[in-house]
């Protein structure tokens, strides 16, 4: 399938603390990212959003925004940047740390946000999807595990916003075949990972990193890159 393509960011933040896994984006940058995908005339939207316009065959000018685990931060600099530039964008929330930290991570805590704060992002018109309840390596792990991550991640952020959720991104976009049935059969619509452009299906769509220092430069050239792999199929 042919997707166009799918960026993923981490936090959002002017923090000058140690960045090890390379997740933080500085608010400045992404305004430029969002500024640059404006005048080029793409509109970045949610996954779910993206998937729906993709079936309608309207999805040329669209790019997909995706921000990984749930940091508070998305609400004091992601969002406000979004709602500038009139985009949407998808999060996925760790179900089982709501109101807690990146505990899973060996890097600085950051602080994840909590069911209210979860409750504002969608109620902002942005989409809110699954991360899982813990944040683990899902390849290799049985199906009782399998089902309580991905199908009890699903069940919680439901509870918290009355809606279904219907998209899911594995842990460090790491899956096999028996993490990707699990997906499908827990209910999801869809499924991201990260990078490998190729098999990818409704539950292992692409997406693209978007590293600290990725000036507008980079965003265009991973843009470029991703149309011309799609074209070679
Ligand atoms: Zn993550």
């Amino acid at each position: 399938m042919a997707t166009p393509p799918v960026f993923m960011y981490h936090s959002i933040s002017p923090s000058s603390l140690p960045d090890p896994h390379r997740l933080r984006v500085h608010p400045d940058r992404l305004d430029r990212h969002l500024r640059l995908l404006r005048r080029f005339g793409y509109r970045g939207v949610s996954l779910s959003e993206l998937l729906r316009a993709q079936e309608r065959g309207e999805a040329r000018g669209l790019v997909g925004l995706t921000f990984d685990d749930g940091y508070t931060d998305y609400l004091e600099h992601a969002l406000p940047a979004l709602r500038r530039y009139g985009m949407t964008s998808t999060l996925y929330a760790v179900a089982g740390r709501l109101g807690g930290s990146n505990e899973w991570d060996d890097g600085p805590r950051l602080g994840l946000m909590d069911r209210d704060q979860l409750r504002a992002v969608a109620a902002a018109g942005q989409e809110v999807g699954s991360h899982t309840m813990t944040h683990p390596h899902l390849a290799g792990t049985g199906a009782d595990f399998l089902m309580a991550e991905i199908g009890g991640s699903r069940e919680v952020l439901q509870d918290v916003l009355q809606e279904e959720i219907a998209s899911f991104c594995y842990p460090y976009g790491e899956f096999d075949d028996d993490a990707a049935a699990a997906v499908r059969a827990a209910g999801y619509d869809h499924g991201c990972v990260i990078g490998d452009y190729e098999p990818a299906d409704r539950f292992t769509l692409p997406r693209c990193y978007i590293s600290p220092r990725d000036t507008s430069a980079h965003l265009i050239a991973r843009m470029m890159r991703h149309s011309v792999r799609l074209r070679l199929h």
